[in-house]
């Protein structure tokens, strides 16, 4: 039975090369890069080489990199290390209804600590309205949390406007770019944004390493206090192996991402059309332009999508309803809560996302069991 992964959202396979570029630090290279010997100073030069890496792909200056242990760490320092430093400053935070659960979830800490959160609505096409946003800011607002691109849907928010809005009101703007970047060009200089988390297992790098990008002279607090490791902005001794992998990945990303994005493009289109013509009923989720080249999420009329999902899984295809986290808690979407759709459509949602392993023959595979599963099931129900 052939094996297809068409869950790249959730996470992604480690790129060989990125394996390659690890093995040294695992074997040879175990120097502590704070030590100023052979062995340290060995292991701070890769240090550098993978922080110069991720800098260029984001578009940052390498002093801007701050290595964590991947996204939810970083989106954690950032709002919760901005609402500690400039608590002085005001107590009122914005974000968006449709945050990976490590935003929404800060921000409801942070309510309980007294600070009070505007979350934003979105549309039925899980956009978000910028007029809304420059109103709901207030002489009180510190931040604004909002991500660049949906884990679920693969909606791309309108983040040089935010950012924009965000400068010119004196208000901080924390972006979550974990699922944007290495899936469409992300330039951080641009942006406006004073912070970006992003993550590494997301673009063919191992699990447990990612960065903040802190712009320079933002007003933060770190989380993990200890030694003067980054800076003195996360204390710890480097995860060496996996900082060197999230660097090579980052140059990988860098160097196909034109090329990657619009083959990725072509397959998701491939698998959208193909559905289209065999299978009646199905609905696509969020706005049909601005989303991730990779990302599809599907509601097929009057099916279970944790039944299809099982179905699919047999014959060896890896899909994933809604979000990874929400995937097995029983829980509703709140991203699909929040486009407004209604209970039957969010229990028939499904998420199907690509990633550069996949090939037309992927399609076709799924393209020739689908159809038939869909219909079972529908005529069960
Ligand atoms: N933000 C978004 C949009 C995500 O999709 C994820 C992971 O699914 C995270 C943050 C958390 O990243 P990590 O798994 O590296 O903690």
């Amino acid at each position: 039975m052939p094996r297809i992964y068409l869950d790249n959202n959730a996470t992604t396979p480690v790129h060989p090369d990125v394996i390659e570029a690890m093995l040294p630090f695992y074997r040879n290279s175990f120097g502590n890069p704070s030590c100023i010997h052979w062995a340290g100073k060995a292991v701070k030069g890769a240090l550098e080489k993978a922080r110069m890496q991720v800098a260029s792909l984001v578009n940052c200056a390498p002093a801007e990199v701050v290595f964590t242990s991947g996204g939810s760490e970083s989106i954690n320092t950032a709002i919760k290390g901005v609402a500690a430093a400039r608590r002085t400053r005001g107590n009122h935070i914005i974000s968006t209804r449709v945050e990976h659960s490590a935003v929404f979830n800060c921000c409801r800490y942070l309510e309980k600590e007294g600070f009070r959160v505007t979350y934003l609505e979105v549309d039925s096409e899980g956009m978000l309205d910028l007029h809304a946003l420059a109103t709901a800011v207030t002489d009180q607002t510190v931040l604004i949390a909002a991500m660049y691109a949906n884990n679920e849907t693969g909606v791309i928010f309108p983040v040089h406007e935010i950012g924009e809005i965000a400068s010119q009101r004196g208000v901080y703007f924390m972006c979550d770019a974990v699922q944007a970047a290495g899936k469409v060009p992300v330039n951080f200089k641009e942006l406006r944004a004073n912070l970006m988390a992003l993550s590494g297992h997301k673009l063919y790098a191992p699990k447990g390493v990612g960065a903040l990008i802190i712009r320079d002279g933002t007003q933060f607090r770190p989380l993990i206090h200890g030694g003067p490791q980054e800076r003195n902005r996360r204390a710890g001794t480097e995860n060496v192996a996996g900082i060197v992998g999230f660097g090579k990945a980052c140059e990988i990303a860098e160097a196909s991402l034109h090329f990657e994005g619009e083959r990725l493009c072509r397959l998701r289109d491939m698998m959208e059309s193909g559905i289209e013509t065999s299978i009646t009923d199905v609905k696509r989720n969020g706005h049909p332009v601005r989303r991730l080249p990779n990302t599809s999420n599907l509601s097929f009329g009057n099916v279970y999508a944790e039944l299809l999902l099982e179905e699919l899984d047999k014959e060896g295809i890896a899909v994933s309803a809604g979000s990874a986290c929400a995937a097995g808690s029983r829980e509703q979407s709140r991203v699909l809560s929040a486009m407004g759709m209604d209970g039957a459509s969010m229990r028939s949602a499904v998420r199907i996302s690509f990633g550069r392993e996949n090939t037309e023959k992927d399609v076709e595979y799924l393209l020739g069991l689908l159809p038939v599963m869909v219909k079972r099931l529908r005529n069960k129900g």
